[in-house]
This record gives C-alpha cells, sequence and structure tokens, in this order.
C-alpha cells in the first residue's frame, strides 16, 4: 500500500498527494469488508487501477477517480458525495465509468450498437473516462485466472473486440499489447502457451542477437555523432500469433520476432539514423513506413523499416523522438501528463477528430446493424493516408475512393463532385486512394448531386450517410413533385382522373402495401424510382374496381359494342382454333405487347401486356397464354382516345372533321365538360395498328386549344 503513495509523491505536486491520500482512505474505508475473487481486500483493485493510471501519467483526478471508480456501483458512495469532497472532475469521472459498466457489450446484436454509442457518447464528454476503464479492463484482465471458465472467455472476447481496439485508437499501444496477450491466453491458451514457451526457450539466443544489433548500430551512430537509447524486444504474443495464423507461416519464419527501437533526440536524426541503417543493411522492400511525415490517426509517429540481419534474419527497425516515443506508449493519455501540466485544448481537438466525426454519422444511422457494421470498418480496420492539395493528411479506411475524401471536406464539396485528381492524374471516382496520394476534387455548380451508383462506390459511412441524406432531402421536393406528375399521367393513359382514384382508405391500403407513411413519401417513392406508378395504380384500381363494380357494368352496357370482339389476326401460341377476342379494357392494336388469357368458357381474351386488369393479383397467372400479332392480316381495330382540350364552339366540329380527312371512322364521341371550360372528348376509332394512332395523335396535339390527347386504357 505504501508503494502507490511513494509513487505519486514521486510525480506529483504537494497539493495532489495531500488529496490523493485522502481519497485513498476513503475509498479503503468504503470498500472495507469487501473481498475478491482471489481472495484479497476488494481494495486492491482500485489500487491497482489508480497505479496504472499512474503510470501512464495521468492528472490526479484521473488517479482518483480511479480509487473510487466502484464506490458508487458497489458502495454507499454518490456521485453527489464525491463532488463534494473532490470536485466535480472527480466525480463526473465516477458516474461515467459506472455508466459504461452497466453496458454489455456481447448482448444481441441491436444492443451492442446502442451500448457502444452510449460508450462513445460518454467518451466524447471526458475521453479520461474510458481510460479509467481500460485501467479497469486491465486489472480485471490480469486477474482472470480467478473468474469461471465462462467469465473468462466472454471478458476476453469483449476485450478482443472493444477495449484492445478502443486503446489502439487511442494510440496507447501498452496497454494493447497487454490486453490483447491477456484475452490470447483464454481464447486459445494452447496458441498462446505455444508461443510463450518458444520466446523463452529462444530467449538467450534472441537476447544475444539483439545485443550484437544494438553494439553494431551504436558504433555506426558514433560515427555520424547522433546520440540514441536503443532497445530491443520481441514483439508481443499477440501479433506473433496472427501472423502465424492469418498468414499460415511457421514460428520460425515470423520475422520481425525482433524489433529494435531507436530513440533520438530530433526528427532530423531520424532520418539521419534511417539513413545510417539503411546502409549498413539492405531494406526490404514495401515495408519501409514513415509515419513521422504522415502520422496515423491516433496521433503515433515513428519510422518502421525492415531490414535484411547479417546473418539473413530479417529484424524490424523504429526510429522516433523521446516525444514521439511517449506518444507512441501512452497515446492520447500523454496529453493529460503530469510532467506537461497543461492541455493543448487546440491539438486535442483537432486529435478527436475521428471520434466526433463518428458521434455525427452514428446519430444518422438508426439501423443498428449498419451501425455495427460501419463502426467494424471505420473504427477497426486498416487506413490509408492521403494528401490534400495543401499537403494536409487525411486518414480513410482501405478502399476508399475520391468520393469519400470529397465528402470528409464537406457534404457540399461531395454533391458538387464531378471528378477528381490523383498525384495530378485525372482518375476514376472508383479508384481506391493508397497511402501517400495527393488527392484533388473538382467541383462544378452544373452538378446534378450524387448518383445513387455513388453509395456503391464509397467505403465510409460518414460518404453514404451524407449521400442518403442528400436523396432524402434535397431530392425529396424534387421527387414529390416529379411523383404526383406520374402518377397523374399514368393515371389518365389508364383512363382514369387521379382524384377518383385518390380516396383515403384505399390510399391507406396502399401505404401499408409498401411500409409508406404519408402521400408526400408515396409522390417521393415514385419520383425517385422506388415505387413504380403502376404498383401503386394497379392497387388503386383495384380497390376502385371492387367498388364500382356495378357502374362500371352500366357504363360497359350503355356503350355501342365493339364491332371487333372476336379478333382476327392474333396467333395463339400452341393452338389454332382457339376462340379469340380482344378484351374491352384496353383495345390491343398491332404493335402493342399483347398477352392472352384462358378465360372459363369464352376462349382466349387477348390483353395489352401493360393492361391494368391483367396485373392484378386477380388474374392467375397460369392461365396466361403467349399470343402475337400475325403480320399479313388486315384488319381493323377498335380504340379510345381522350382529348383534352380548351372548350370552345366548333370545337367538336373540327375535330371530327380532322379524322374524317384523315380517313379514320369514327365509332363513338362522347364530350364531357370539366370545370374551368376545359373540354374532355371521348372518340371511339377504327384503326389498322399502332402506328396510325401514334399517328392520329400527333395530328390531333397540333390543334388550336388542344392540350393533351392520349389512348383510353379502361
Ligand atoms: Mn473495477
Amino acid at each position: 500500500m505504501e508503494a502507490l503513495t511513494e509513487k505519486v509523491k514521486k510525480h506529483y505536486s504537494e497539493a495532489d498527494v495531500e488529496v490523493f491520500t485522502r481519497a485513498y482512505h476513503a475509498a479503503q474505508k468504503m470498500h472495507e469488508g469487501q473481498m475478491r475473487l482471489s481472495g484479497e481486500p476488494f481494495f486492491r483493485h482500485p489500487y491497482e487501477v489508480a497505479s496504472i493510471l499512474i503510470d501512464l501519467g495521468l492528472d490526479i483526478s484521473t488517479v482518483i477517480a480511479g480509487l473510487f471508480h466502484d464506490s458508487v456501483e458497489d458502495t454507499e458512495a454518490t456521485v453527489a458525495q464525491l463532488s463534494k469532497e473532490y470536485g466535480e472532475d472527480v466525480a463526473t469521472l465516477v458516474e461515467g465509468v459506472t455508466k459504461v459498466n452497466r453496458v454489455d457489450f456481447l448482448s444481441k446484436e441491436d444492443h451492442q450498437a446502442e451500448n457502444l454509442r452510449k460508450m462513445l457518447l460518454a467518451m466524447s464528454s471526458d475521453i479520461r473516462v474510458i481510460l479509467v476503464k481500460l485501467a479497469d479492463r486491465l486489472h480485471n484482465m490480469r486477474t482472470l485466472k480467478y473468474q469461471s471458465k465462462d467469465k473468462q472467455l466472454e471478458k476476453a472476447k469483449e476485450t478482443l473486440e472493444i477495449y484492445a481496439p478502443l486503446a489502439h485508437r487511442l494510440g496507447i499501444n501498452t496497454m494493447k499489447w497487454e490486453l490483447e496477450d491477456l484475452a490470447l491466453k483464454y481464447i486459445d491458451p494452447d496458441g498462446y502457451y505455444d508461443i510463450a514457451g518458444k520466446l523463452t526457450q529462444t530467449r538467450a539466443e534472441r537476447k544475444d542477437y539483439i545485443d550484437t544489433v544494438i553494439n553494431n548500430i551504436q558504433e555506426h551512430l558514433v560515427k555520424i555523432k547522433v546520440k540514441a537509447d536503443i532497445e530491443g524486444r520481441p514483439k508481443h504474443i499477440y501479433s506473433i500469433y496472427n501472423k502465424i495464423n492469418d498468414q499460415g507461416r511457421h514460428f520460425d519464419e515470423v520475422y520481425d520476432l525482433i524489433a529494435v527501437r531507436i530513440i533520438v533526440k530530433n526528427v532530423r536524426d531520424c532520418y539521419a539514423v534511417l539513413g545510417t541503417v539503411h546502409t549498413v543493411w539492405k531494406p526490404i522492400p514495401g515495408r519501409f513506413k514513415d509515419y513521422i511525415a504522415v502520422p496515423k490517426q491516433n496521433m503515433y509517429q515513428s519510422i518502421h523499416t525492415t531490414v535484411l540481419g547479417s546473418d539473413g534474419r530479417p529484424f524490424e527497425v523504429q526510429i522516433r523522438t523521446r516525444d514521439m516515443h511517449a506518444t507512441a506508449e501512452y497515446g492520447i493519455a500523454a496529453h493529460w501528463h503530469y510532467k506537461e501540466g497543461i492541455l493543448e485544448e487546440d491539438s486535442m481537438d483537432k486529435k478527436l477528430t475521428w471520434l466526433r466525426e463518428l458521434l455525427e454519422w452514428q446519430t444518422d444511422t438508426k439501423d443498428s446493424k449498419e451501425f455495427m457494421e460501419s463502426l467494424r470498418i471505420d473504427f477497426f480496420s486498416d487506413m490509408v493516408f492521403v494528401f490534400t492539395p495543401k499537403g494536409d493528411v487525411k486518414e480513410f479506411v482501405q478502399g476508399a475512393t475520391p468520393l469519400d475524401f470529397a465528402y470528409s471536406v464537406h457534404s457540399a464539396v461531395g454533391n458538387k463532385c464531378v471528378g477528381a485528381k490523383v498525384n495530378g492524374k485525372i482518375v476514376q471516382l472508383t479508384y481506391e486512394m493508397v497511402s501517400g496520394d495527393i488527392v484533388e476534387i473538382i467541383t462544378s455548380n452544373a452538378s446534378n448531386g450524387p448518383s445513387r451508383d455513388w453509395l456503391k462506390i464509397v467505403k465510409t459511412t460518414q460518404a453514404k450517410s451524407k449521400i442518403r441524406n442528400w436523396f432524402r432531402k434535397e431530392m425529396k421536393e424534387e421527387n414529390i413533385v416529379k411523383g404526383k406528375d406520374m402518377l397523374e399521367r399514368e393515371a389518365k393513359r389508364k383512363g382514369y382522373e387521379f382524384q377518383t382514384l385518390f380516396k383515403s382508405e384505399w390510399v391507406k391500403s396502399v401505404f401499408k402495401k409498401f411500409t409508406l407513411q404519408s402521400t408526400d413519401d408515396m409522390y417521393a417513392a415514385v419520383g425517385y424510382g422506388g415505387i413504380t406508378t403502376g404498383q401503386i395504380l394497379t392497387k388503386l384500381i383495384g380497390e376502385y374496381r371492387k367498388e364500382n363494380k356495378v357502374e362500371e357494368a352500366m357504363q360497359r352496357t350503355a356503350k355501342k359494342p365493339s364491332k371487333a370482339t372476336v379478333a382476327s389476326g392474333v396467333i395463339v401460341k400452341g393452338y389454332d382454333d382457339m376462340l379469340v377476342r380482344f378484351a374491352k379494357c384496353c383495345n390491343p392494336v398491332p404493335g402493342d405487347k399483347i398477352v392472352g388469357y384462358i378465360t372459363r368458357g369464352r376462349g382466349v381474351s387477348v390483353h395489352r401486356r401493360d393492361c391494368s386488369n391483367i396485373n392484378m393479383d386477380e388474374f392467375e397467372e397460369e392461365r396466361m397464354i403467349d399470343v402475337k400479332w400475325a403480320k399479313d392480316e388486315v384488319s381493323s381495330y377498335n380504340v379510345e382516345i381522350q382529348v383534352t382540350a380548351d372548350d370552345r364552339s366548333g370545337l367538336m366540329a373540327e375535330l371530327t372533321n380532322q379524322l374524317y380527312d384523315m380517313g379514320y371512322s369514327i365509332t363513338t364521341v362522347n364530350a364531357r365538360m370539366g370545370k374551368n371550360q376545359i373540354a374532355n372528348i371521348v372518340i371511339g376509332l377504327e384503326i389498322a395498328d399502332l402506328k396510325q394512332l401514334d399517328y392520329i395523335i400527333s395530328q390531333l396535339e397540333k390543334m388550336a386549344g388542344v392540350t393533351d390527347v392520349f389512348r383510353i386504357n379502361k
């Protein structure tokens, strides 16, 4: 127990030591009588957690929060009391950790996502919450052997999936490695002890080798007058384990089993050392990485290279300054370092951008599965680093494209993106960026905005959610107008006023079928192509027909029966003496795409393929039969067209005269006055084929006052 106070005295101010000692005794008292599974007093746990936080160099508030981290959960202590006695900082941290403790990351996927969100939120308010939580987890992993087998596996899995990547993301590598190694010990004990055993067996030999290498480097550095601390170490077990398992290699083949770290005074020395190392040993191509020029997003900076040793054995060399080394070991924690005292708000802010971005898009992502998936991609996968034309570094997931880049600048840049240059050359938007690329986005105000395909091109969730948003928001107005217009036109083409079909309970059945919320949603869905006009109208017309059976039957009998009921000019595939008639609902003419329907007792009725009747649910698929137009038969067919025109005297006469002049015989004429002096005139005609019909329509459309001419499909 003495040891901890000694450690605090060594690193913190007198005032800090005073408050720490007070907290220490208070925490000890709170947990009095509680035992751990190891048989030790419970206080040993918060004690060790505080110790880890001191080793990370964190400020005294965080260390004290470590002492109290389980107190609110497990003792009589309250957040208010802690706030009164140790300040708001400590209280907020303990409250945050208590919240995170209630989070169960291995529950069902839905909950897992929700829980991660909660933790990210806790982090965004004060990242020290997570540092305490990581210290807590680290000590629990160190003492995991006292837990049950089930608990061991569960905790180990959670550590590997959540906490180790988190430590990595925050740049706290010392913690990441220890967490990974401890987790592996329980997840694959055989694998773990196999590697650990081999490392021990080869320890003496490896030490000799490392010493030789270190001496060799020192000699060369003396020549260039660079002072350096050099240390050698084996890689941690989990990384060797992964190399063996992922790459199917043997223990002996896993080359950078040894890494030599060279720590120098300044950046210039880093590159001087690199030059020397590459002169003494042959570098292995493709293994050189300059994280000084291009730091990782977790702030890591270092030069990495792998060279071939004198005995043909490769080893890794890491070169960095002392500051970089502190960041590499402690990551984000280095920013609360007791030696520095002051927090650099600005640089912290910049470095936590990724966290903010994560939170920004996570509020847009409603779907938990999608959230988890994107978290796995954005949070835990390998990164590429590219430059803006001004030389700023941006980090992306592997496989990201210039579009991801554009959207990372601003959604407006993404939405107006029309092309991209990489290293001065135009590339396709599907280009996968590689580290070191200089990416320039070409935008244009004339751009119509993103295309749907972009969702398949971009890799980052941020870009995806921005594109989706654009379609949802910016296009919505446009889609509503477009969709409404499309529905009205198509309804008219089928012979209905859309308003007639737009009865609220029928529309409701459409909403239900397509899971829509509102009329605007329905229009927007049609406008943007999610649902076809046919799908909606078929449903509405179906409802209409159900309700208007009687009226429609009356309308039919009132009309003159069609002359060409028995069809000629149509061949029914597979039958040559089948009774064929044209369906009255759509009156097909040659050129129309047609289909036969075997009726009960009345032969085959021929419909247009796009006839709304034939597409109704009641029509049975198995009674459909292939039919086609016989080319050489000359015959006449009945069609009906509707002419919409400004009502004026003489209009009707002009229309009929025009048709007679063109040589067509009119079978029926029905005129109806609409609102606002608009006349709707329905004309029945005999024609030979679709070409004639098109010609008639084009001629009538040219007439003065005529606003619309279309074929009716009843
Ligand atoms: Mn704990």
